[in-house]
């Protein structure tokens, strides 16, 4: 038993610092004798030594640790939360970036739940310190089958590369199409001819500033945008399979 109360603050720290340590248990730390130095350097070791595995174990993880999360294996812990269908999005992801995406991290966060907006089916969080990261909306992706499951997170995978390469990632941008183009033969087996503001067209509409001797202009011109080819190339590539695309049986997840 150590004797403390008549220690310093810090010493007293030091101490019970290393006492809480799971790893005191198995060693013989000795007692700290007061006015002893040699009695606290059991103590001091074994924090040292503390010290220098988290020093290791952030070396080994590249970086700069305070960037990175603390959990390497986000597949454990979404097949711990999730099931089958965290196993399921993890082992898609790995695929996905596998066949289209070499330059994306082995595993990134994807959680599962409801997804903001109500009708999103997935997200892609990509600004914040940790990296990207994909939520996916638990029934209507993964209660659509599988190959529904990997149509989203191919998607979002895409917004996830766009980010991380430094491109423009919004579905709008010459970026996204020019990936879309790019990966559609492999992707839905055949060629995507979609160019970005192709489906904008000019109008004569009111000048909403016309004012006589100011803006004597009675009319405008505007560019507006035609609907559907945008609205599906944003939803690339669920948007373009056909209407009886099979998309397998639909695997069991919780909804939150
Ligand atoms: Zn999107």
């Amino acid at each position: 038993m150590t004797s403390v109360w008549e220690w310093d603050d810090a010493t007293l720290a030091l101490v019970t610092a290393a006492e809480r340590l799971p790893l005191a248990a198995d060693l013989d730390l000795g007692d700290v004798v007061v006015g002893d130095v040699e009695s606290l350097k059991p103590y001091r070791l074994l924090l040292a030594r503390l010290a220098a595995e988290v020093d290791r174990v952030r070396a080994a993880l590249g970086g700069d640790p305070r960037s990175l999360p603390n959990c390497t294996d986000y597949r454990s812990a979404a097949v711990a939360l999730w099931g089958e269908a965290g196993r399921y999005a993890h082992d898609s992801y790995a695929r996905i970036r596998a066949a289209h995406f070499p330059e994306l991290p082995e595993q990134i966060p994807i959680v599962i739940g409801l997804t903001a907006y109500g009708g999103c089916l997935g997200l892609t969080r990509g600004g914040w310190e940790h990296g990207p990261r994909i939520s996916l909306h638990s029934t209507t992706t993964f209660g659509r089958g599988p190959r529904y499951v990997d149509d989203v997170l191919l998607h979002e995978c895409l917004h996830v590369w766009l980010h991380l390469t430094g491109r423009n990632p919004k579905h709008d941008s010459a970026d996204w199409y020019t990936a879309v183009r790019r990966l559609s033969p492999a992707v839905l087996g055949r060629e995507l001819d979609v160019t970005r503001g192709s489906d904008r067209k000019s109008v004569r509409v009111p000048n909403p500033n016309h004012q006589p001797g100011v803006d004597d202009r009675k009319t405008i011109v505007r560019k507006v945008r035609q609907a559907s080819e945008h609205a599906r190339v944003a939803r690339w590539p669920y948007a373009w399979r056909p209407a009886d695309f099979d998309y397998g049986e639909q695997i069991p997840c919780p909804t939150y």
